[in-house]
Parts: C-alpha cells; sequence; structure tokens
C-alpha cells in the first residue's frame, strides 16, 4: 500500500501546479476516505431513508403508479440532500400486472402456495385443470420429449442451495428466466417451477420470466418450497392432475431512471453508484432493492457534506444512479447505458443484493486501476472486507450493459446467506433489516467512492 500513496502525493503536487486549487488534495485522500468511512459507521441516514421510501411508497413495481411514486420520492430527497443535476429519464416498456393466483391439487384438499412470474400469462377464464409432468430439474424438462410436455402443467422441481455470494441463484436462475418459455415451445398448458429460494416458509418466490419474439406468453407460477415438495412426492405416487388460475395483465408502460450529482472539478470523468427504485409487488421492496437504494444515497450524501464542509471537492463527478424496471430484466440498466454510451463513465457499481454486511471488495478495471482497488481494499479491511483480486467482478445487474461499454466496475460484495429466505416475497420488509450490517455498507461505499472519485488513474477496460 506504501507505493501508490507516495505516487499520489507526487500526483498531488503535479495537479497543485495545474491549477485546480478546488480538487481535494490527493495527498489527504486516504484519510478523509478513512475519517468519512469511520463517521458513517456511527450514522444511521440509510436506515431513515429506507424506512422512508418504504414506509410511504411501499412496494414499487416496474412501471406502475407506485414505481412513479417512488421517483418523486427519490428527487425530493436528493434535492433535500443537497444533490444537483437531479434528472428524470423515461423508457417504455410493458407493464404487467399480477391478478390474482390459486392452485390445487385435483382430488385432495391441498391449495398449493403459489405466485405467479413476471411477464407470465394467463389461464383461461375460469382457470385450467391439467395433468402435470414432473421433472427433477430444468435439464430434464429441455431433454423431455414433446409428448411428455404438450397440454400439460409441466413442474420442474430445480433445487437452489444457500451461497454466501448468491451464485447458486445465477447458476439455477435458468429455470425461472427460460423454464417456461422452453416449455411453452413444446407446446405446455402451463408452468409451475420450485421457487428460487432458501427457506421453506409457504412463501413463493416471485420473479421475472421471459418469452423470445414469436413465443405467446403461458401461465408460470412458482411454489413455496413445501409445496413444491409435496408436489414432488404426489408426482412420486402417481399421476397428478392440477387445477390452476392465474390472471396477471400486461399492457404498454414507461418507468425511468432518476440521478443526481456532485460535480467534480474535472469535467467530463464520472463515478456512478447507485440501486434500482423499482421493486416487486409482493413485499415493500426492502432488501431488493430499497436497501441498495438508501446505501447509496446515505454514502453520496456523506460525501456531500464532507464537499460543503471543507470546499474540498471531488476531482471526478459521482453521480447517482436510481434505476428503474431492473426487476423485469434490467429494462432501466440497459436504458441508462444506450443513453450514457457517449459518457466517459469511468467507475460503475450498484449495490443490490440485500442490506447484510459487505464482506468483499472485487473489480474490473484497466490495469492502471488496480492499485486503487489495493488502496480501497485497505481502507475497507478494518470492516472486515476481503479483496477478490481476480479483476473479474460483476457490479450489479444494472451496471453490466455500462460495463460492457467499457466502464469500469466496482463490486461490493454483500452477504446472501440469508437473502434468498426473504427475496420476492411478502417477507421483504423492513424488520428484517440489521442496522449496524446496514451502517457497515455505507462506510464502505463512502470510502470506496470517495477513493475513487479523488483519483486520475485510468479505469475503463475500453
Ligand atoms: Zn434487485
Amino acid at each position: 500500500m506504501r507505493q501508490p500513496m507516495i505516487s499520489l502525493a507526487l500526483l498531488g503536487l503535479l495537479a497543485a501546479t495545474t491549477g485546480q486549487a478546488q480538487t481535494a488534495s490527493p495527498a489527504g485522500r486516504i484519510e478523509t476516505a478513512a475519517k468519512l468511512r469511520d463517521a458513517a459507521l456511527a450514522d444511521n441516514k440509510a436506515w431513515a431513508l429506507l424506512s422512508d421510501l418504504t414506509d410511504t411508497v411501499g412496494p414499487r413495481l416496474a412501471a406502475s403508479e407506485a414505481e412513479a411514486r417512488g421517483r418523486v420520492w427519490a428527487k425530493t430527497a436528493l434535492q433535500k440532500l443537497g444533490f444537483v443535476n437531479i434528472r428524470e429519464e423515461a423508457f417504455p416498456m410493458t407493464a404487467w400486472e399480477r391478478g390474482t393466483a390459486s392452485a390445487s391439487i385435483v382430488g385432495s384438499n391441498h391449495a398449493l402456495a403459489i405466485t405467479a412470474l413476471g411477464t407470465s400469462g394467463a389461464t383461461p377464464k375460469g382457470g385450467l385443470t391439467a395433468p402435470v409432468s414432473c421433472f427433477d430439474n430444468l435439464a430434464a424438462m429441455r431433454a423431455a420429449p414433446v409428448s411428455e410436455v404438450k397440454g400439460r402443467i409441466v413442474f420442474i422441481d430445480h433445487r437452489m442451495t444457500i451461497t454466501q455470494d448468491g451464485s447458486s441463484y445465477g447458476v439455477n436462475g435458468g429455470v425461472r428466466r427460460i423454464g417456461p418459455a422452453l416449455a411453452a415451445q413444446k407446446g405446455a398448458a402451463a408452468v409451475m417451477i420450485r421457487s428460487l429460494a432458501t427457506d421453506y416458509h409457504r412463501n413463493p418466490h416471485t420473479g421475472s420470466t421471459g418469452f423470445p419474439a414469436g413465443v405467446t406468453p403461458i401461465p408460470a407460477v412458482a411454489l413455496a418450497l413445501p409445496d413444491a415438495e409435496l408436489l414432488a412426492r404426489r408426482c412420486a405416487a402417481g399421476p397428478v392432475t392440477v387445477q390452476l388460475i392465474s390472471t396477471p395483465v400486461s399492457k404498454p408502460g414507461q418507468s425511468a431512471n432518476v440521478s443526481a450529482e456532485i460535480p467534480g472539478t474535472v469535467p467530463g470523468e464520472i463515478v456512478v453508484l447507485g440501486g434500482h427504485l423499482d421493486s416487486w409487488d409482493l413485499g415493500h421492496g426492502v432488501f431488493d432493492d430499497g436497501a441498495g437504494v438508501a446505501i447509496t444515497m446515505a454514502a453520496a450524501a456523506a460525501i456531500k457534506s464532507h464537499v460543503d464542509r471543507t470546499g474540498q471537492a471531488p476531482r471526478r463527478t459521482i453521480r447517482i444512479v436510481l434505476w428503474g424496471a431492473e426487476e423485469f430484466g434490467v429494462i432501466g440498466g440497459r436504458a441508462y447505458a444506450a443513453a450514457h454510451a457517449a459518457e466517459n463513465i469511468v467507475l460503475a457499481g450498484e449495490s443490490d443484493a440485500g442490506a447484510d454486511r459487505i464482506y468483499n471488495v472485487g473489480s474490473r478495471v484497466a490495469e492502471t486501476g488496480l492499485p486503487l482497488f489495493g488502496e480501497i481494499g485497505a481502507l475497507l479491511a478494518p470492516l472486515g472486507v476481503q479483496p477478490d483480486s481476480s479483476n473479474k467482478s460483476g457490479g450489479g445487474a444494472d451496471v453490466g450493459p455500462l460495463a460492457a461499454l467499457g466502464a469500469g466496475v466496482l463490486d461490493l460484495g454483500q452477504d446472501m446467506t440469508r437473502y434468498f429466505d426473504v427475496h420476492h416475497t411478502p417477507d421483504d420488509t423492513l424488520d428484517k433489516v440489521d442496522r449496524k450490517q446496514l451502517d457497515q455498507n455505507v462506510a464502505a461505499w463512502t470510502a470506496a467512492i470517495w477513493l475513487a472519485a479523488t483519483d486520475d488513474r485510468p479505469l475503463r477496460t475500453k
């Protein structure tokens, strides 16, 4: 860590001789980052923002009136915190509303705990009753002949496991993302999946699925784990018939991204941080992703107060972006990257993995940016954060499209051990948040963003 600090001090002298008097002194930036980090640990701004957003606006389904109220909340809060260049940028999308869903095993007393998947289609009026074809996993359904799928309700009992980094969701998520479309292409009447989940409450976990052009959306629902295991046992015992009702509606709509800035002293270099404003409709949108919104707003606000107090502006512009419609397939993230492709966004990171503590820090930056991540790693070590030096991190779903255009990636990896217990369920509520862990997130984001925004080493990968 010593070597980069010395070269930074030299860079500071160079910056001073080129007349950037307002820029935060590079020599003091490490000390300032440590102070900001420690102050954030003792603050509780993220909790105040998170409880205000989720208590007053509540769930914020993409393209809904509630999501629009979330944007009004965000712009008002950003203005109160003193940010400038507050913008709202709209984009079109298909609005999907859940309706009601119910299912029962014919000839039994069992009502199954289900919820519809985003973008899925509706059952005929009065519902549909069909024999069930059961598959242990997505691969088995994919390999099945059309005769085992056509006209049937397809049940895929694909399991995910608990992982600290949440990677099981990515590896096993295909069952929800493409399972219904694959079954539809084989003529399935409807699809039921085991929720992508790790809890055994009778809460089905929603989430979006997708149907490619030319494939008509069919009804697709997720079962709570106890109900999925019941259905699997009944399947193993003999033929099963299910009656299913699901009444979602799709129509043209729109969502928007909200952004605001702390201007830097050198025009044109931008560091982006944020979370997504939309949520699923079942819970209160706290872990996913009110927490990410509140954490990154609180971090940027801590930096803003420092700038106001000291007159020391960061070298790079710090821009907070609150994306819309992440849950329906990163629609806001894609729209944002397309609209800002010409800008020099040097680094971007999203907080979108709940409210539990950050345990590692990763990057995907040009080699010239690696010393910065050495500094960030050293500043975050006292928070219990380990460096991930692979330099292959993702940085969050909404950051993906920016990274694909060359933006460097900051990835503050959160502990997701319990994330998939409440993810996309009615249980995504404020009482699940551990306030100390929430503050640790803010401390890490504050220090990392301050270091990145007061630095001048190239970070973009192309
Ligand atoms: Zn999310």
